[in-house]
């Protein structure tokens, strides 16, 4: 069907336990945003209004769109991963028809949660978009925001970028991204909680140290300490072919992981303006 072809395939649902660290973006994001999701009579009683969209922001990597499964899961809502590049690669015209069917899919699956990561291929100012998105498609898609008090009760709107210097302010007004939220880079009892998911379930043995690994790997994101796990997986699934039985993940098979494994997060601040 058309509209599932700019949408990934369903996953199964996260719940915020299902991502490691980010205790203060977890717990403005149920005060915010979960809270006036599931009870916005209350909210409006104090004249407060639900709806309008968030924005997360911070270096790749890092648990953004973990973050906005885990949202939706913890919301019990449909979870719609929009990838803007395949809206953007379509011919004119249709990547508008494409946007609005996008929508009218989440609010006729409400509650749902439509995702929008790189969201500055859409809504980057002019300086910094690299090919001209029609000025249609972004104000296709700043109707459908906007429409969002009066039609969209049910949808939560979240979008993500690793670079909010370059979103044109417009997506930023009042109904719109009105809230922006910081994803950081994981500190080291992030990094242990981080570490903790990626071996869960994997064959290990008991005296891995953890405390080792937290401690050399400032500067790693989520990604790359789910790589470091990876990577020492693989040299246990080496071994173990090599000895013809299983031989669970090791200490030594970490610490050869990291050797291989470099941060990123750095990059990204250097990139940063
Ligand atoms: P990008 O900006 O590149 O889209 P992102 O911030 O959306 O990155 P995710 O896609 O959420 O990052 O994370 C990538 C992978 O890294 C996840 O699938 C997960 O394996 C791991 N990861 C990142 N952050 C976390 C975290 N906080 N807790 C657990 N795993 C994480």
């Amino acid at each position: 069907e058309d509209v599932a072809r700019a949408v990934a395939p369903p996953l199964p649902p996260l719940t915020f336990a299902d991502v490691g660290g980010l205790d203060e973006v977890k717990r403005q994001v149920t005060r915010r945003i979960i809270q006036p999701f599931q009870k916005p009579s209350l909210f409006e009683r104090f004249r407060r209004k639900a709806g309008g969209g968030i924005l997360l922001y911070g270096p790749p990597g890092c648990g953004k769109t973990l973050l906005a499964r885990a949202t939706a899961g913890e919301c019990k809502a449909q979870f719609f991963n929009v990838v803007i590049s395949d809206v953007l690669d379509m011919y004119i015209g249709e990547s508008e028809r494409k946007l609005h069917a996008l929508f009218e899919k989440a609010r006729q699956s409400t509650p749902s949660v439509l995702f929008f990561d790189e969201l500055e291929a859409l809504a980057a100012k002019r300086q910094y978009s690299r090919e001209a998105s029609s000025g249609k498609l972004v104000s296709q898609f700043l109707t459908e925001m906007d429409g969002f008090a009066q039609t969209n009760s049910g949808v939560l709107v979240l979008g993500a970028t690793n670079t909010p210097w370059a979103i044109d302010p417009a997506f930023r007004r009042p109904g719109r991204f009105d809230r922006t939220f910081f994803v950081p880079p994981p500190d080291a009892p992030a990094r242990r909680d981080i570490l903790q998911l990626a071996l869960k379930g994997r064959p290990q043995e008991a005296n891995l140290d953890l405390d080792f690994i937290v401690q050399r790997t400032q500067g790693f994101s989520g990604a790359d300490l789910s790589h470091v796990v990876e990577t020492a997986s693989d040299l246990a699934i080496e071994r173990s072919l090599d000895a013809g039985t299983e031989s669970p993940l090791r200490d030594e098979d970490l610490k050869a992981a990291l050797r291989e494994v470099k941060p990123t997060v750095l990059e990204w601040l250097t990139t940063a303006r």
